[in-house]
């Protein structure tokens, strides 16, 4: 492959700016990932110090970040010698003195400091020996009319502390942004036709880099995020719709051209339910994309308890009769499990071969398999991530589910392509809805089906709030349900930061709990992270065969378990979980025909977040309402199996408040595609070459991580 045309200002490299040690250079690669001018002008500042605020020595607190003052200097001392020296000043307004300090720059600050005249100080107040003090001030004589000249807003820049040790802090980092801005400005090429800057309303990309990282005023930021938020969301949305396109025209897949026996044999006569409305017209979907030479990719999304897997196990059996394979694959083993449970009566009720494959599968039973595998007598495998291996060869692999909404990297994609001579097509089946916005961002390149109704008989669970003061009454609450003959899970938060605490904290709860269900009348299951996987099964399996009656776990359990009779989810220290975790962990109740309940246990103070997320579970248990409430509260950063597909490569915009400009690119990409599908016309060139460069540059990243 070669290369013709020169490489673009923006992607020089940082060691070409004059004066940048190789050594920062380096630095900047490893703690930001700042290769390219382009990736360092793309560092935005992550706030702005507002300039036209004056402080006074009094109003100075430990949490200001930076602070304003006007006043005079007095005291200058010099103070110890060569390598230790460092000189003191006294700053004096109205109302006070604060001590100022310098370590380094000593003669330059010496020779700037007057006695007698006002100077405007900007810096950073740090508590010292009990007082405070500020470390290398920025000075400026102040005279009243520079203050109003004065650029308003100043530029804040996150930075490690090792790039802080080397001078790389907020305000290195802005020299060395304005250095790198000086020096390519005039080559930033505009990335969009003069057509679209116009209809939209867009400073040029070069104005806008300079705005945003040196704004004048309010005004001119405004401009800048605009500009660049839409190149954000603009180039992401064109890149999604013509992965699409591509998907859709280019990628060939196997036509799975009948229904046939064992599709329709199941349908007729194993069938353990009459499916829902919505549960039809999935199928429907999916038979209509398997039916093309097409490669399918399509996401479902239904609520949990809203029958996902009969859905996914249907659409096997369209491969099976077509003389393909199939296989599922789940994020973890005790899911995989599960799946593997609730499919093998189904499947051996019509003849057809199921297996399951997991990280702890035993050698012998490996090598049986992969024999069943070549030969094509194994027609369903279920299993986790150990599906992908090379090892694992299909004879005729054609379609493939998974489950739960973790999206593959290029190079899982890839092996799992490639393990047909054409790719198999893929069902990929999410728990957690997500609100239109994000579906429309993160999964613009899949089609999307909804089971939004679910099984008949269902009544609603009640949800009620408590603080822990009223444990005794819930537990109470707790005996009389399992009095009658029914389950119990008792959740206990994660704490990621302390394995040791929230082993603790489970355990506690766990005597507490047997205290007040004593055997032999109650059995309790407990279930967390340090067990091993055979005795978390067999725990497991204990509450499923309804040999406990209480399951006391970890969010280990969040997906998974299917126990129909377990008609009561008490979540401890509720406050600390997510909302789409709280409704992920209400949907394990709620399985069977009784009367569930869902208790949110709290301690009595409660973040205005927390107390959202408690009054939102109360309210509704409608999975998209409370994923919209959870994007809001949270942001789209969080939200799972975003954040490390890379999908959402957003540095400035947030889908979520610039959700106005996100519809508006998305409108405007869907047009420009529309009147030229491969973007070949003379006037979409800059697009075309941008594409190519983002394109590129997600290679580059594909072989660094
Ligand atoms: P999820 O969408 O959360 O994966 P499942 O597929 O596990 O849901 O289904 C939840 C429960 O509902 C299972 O016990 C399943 O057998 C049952 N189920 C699914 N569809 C129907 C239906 N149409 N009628 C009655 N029960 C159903
Ligand atoms: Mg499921």
């Amino acid at each position: 492959m070669h290369f013709f045309c020169s490489v673009s200002a923006l992607e020089t490299s940082i060691t070409q700016i004059p004066g940048l040690l190789p050594r920062k250079a380096a630095l900047l690669l490893k703690e930001c990932n700042i290769a390219t001018i382009g990736d360092l002008l793309q560092w935005y500042p992550f706030r702005y110090i507002d300039r036209t605020r004056i402080f006074t020595v009094r109003e100075i607190v430990e949490e200001l970040p930076y602070v304003q003052l006007i006043g005079r200097i007095e005291k200058v001392e010099i103070k110890g010698k060569e390598r230790t020296q460092r000189m003191t000043a006294i700053f004096r307004d109205q109302t006070g003195t604060i001590e100022l300090v310098w370590f380094q720059g000593i003669k330059y600050a010496r020779e700037k400091i007057k006695p007698g005249i006002d100077f405007l100080l900007f810096g950073k107040p740090t508590v010292f020996n009990g007082s405070y003090n500020i470390a290398h001030p920025e000075l400026e004589v102040f005279s009243p009319e520079k203050l109003t000249t004065a650029s308003t807003l100043q530029p804040v820049y996150s930075s490690s502390e090792a790039m802080k040790r080397n001078w790389l802090d907020t305000r290195g980092m802005a020299n060395l942004i304005r250095q790198a801005l000086n020096m390519v400005s005039s080559q930033i090429k505009e990335t969009v036709p003069d057509e679209i800057i116009q209809q939209m309303q867009l400073v040029p990309l070069n104005i806008a880099y300079h705005w945003i990282h040196a704004p004048g005023n309010a005004q001119e930021l405004m401009y800048a995020e605009r500009r660049l938020k839409f190149e954000e969301l603009f180039f992401l949305q064109l890149k999604l719709l013509l992965q699409y396109k591509i998907n859709k025209t280019s990628i060939k897949g196997f036509p799975f051209e009948k229904i046939g026996e064992v599709f329709n044999g199941f349908y007729k006569n194993h069938l353990p339910f009459e499916l829902t409305n919505a549960q039809k017209r999935v199928v429907k979907e999916i038979r209509a994309d398997v039916a093309k030479p097409i490669q399918m990719n399509r996401l479902v999304q239904g609520d949990v308890g809203s029958g996902k897997t009969i859905v996914a196990f249907l659409s096997m059996l369209m491969a099976i009769d077509n003389g393909f394979q199939a296989c599922l694959m789940a994020p973890t083993e005790i899911l995989a499990q599960q799946h593997f449970v609730s499919l093998q009566p189904l499947a051996e009720a019509i003849g057809v071969k199921i297996s399951i494959l997991t990280g702890s599968s035993k050698k012998k039973a490996r090598d049986i398999l992969h024999a069943d595998l070549v030969s094509g007598e194994l027609q369903i495998l279920v299993g986790t991530h150990a599906l992908l291996e090379d090892k694992v060869v299909f004879k005729n692999l054609g379609f493939v589910v998974i489950d739960e909404q973790h999206r593959f990297g290029v190079a899982q994609r890839a092996k799992l392509w490639a393990k047909n001579v054409l790719p198999p097509h893929v069902l990929i089946m999410s728990a957690t809805p997500i609100p239109r916005t994000l579906a429309m961002t993160a999964y613009g390149d899949l089609d999307i089906s909804i089971i939004d109704e679910l099984p008949p008989g269902r009544k609603p669970i009640f949800t009620k709030h408590h603080y822990e003061k009223d444990r005794p009454r819930v537990l109470e609450f707790v005996k009389s349900q399992i009095d009658i003959g029914r389950q119990v899970y008792i959740v206990y938060p994660l704490i990621e930061e302390s394995e040791q605490l929230d082993y603790k904290n489970l355990m506690d709860g766990y005597e507490h709990l047997v205290a007040w269900f004593p055997a032999p009348k109650y059995h309790v299951s407990v279930v967390h992270g340090k067990l091993k996987p055979s005795d978390k099964e067999f725990e497991m399996q204990r509450f499923v065969k309804h040999q406990t009656q209480i399951m006391v776990a970890t969010t280990v359990i969040e997906v998974g378990v299917n126990v129909p009779n377990a008609s009561v989810m008490v979540i401890e220290s509720a406050e600390r979980f997510g909302l789409s975790q709280l409704h992920q962990l209400r949907g394990r109740v709620g399985r069977g025909a009784d009367q569930s309940y869902c208790l949110l246990l709290t301690s009595f103070k409660l973040s205005k977040e927390a107390r959202r997320r408690i009054e939102t579970m109360e309210e509704t248990t409608d999975g998209f309402r409370i994923a919209e409430v959870d994007l809001e509260l949270r942001g789209p950063g969080d939200l799972q199996g975003t954040q490390q597909s890379g999908v959402l490569d957003l540095k400035l915009s947030d889908i979520v408040k610039d959700n106005k400009l996100l519809i508006e690119s998305r409108h405007l990409a869907e047009r420009v595609l529309q009147d030229d599908p491969l973007l070949e016309q003379p006037y979409n060139i800059r697009l075309k070459l941008r594409l190519q460069e983002l394109e590129k540059k997600m290679m580059n990243w594909g072989r660094i991580s």
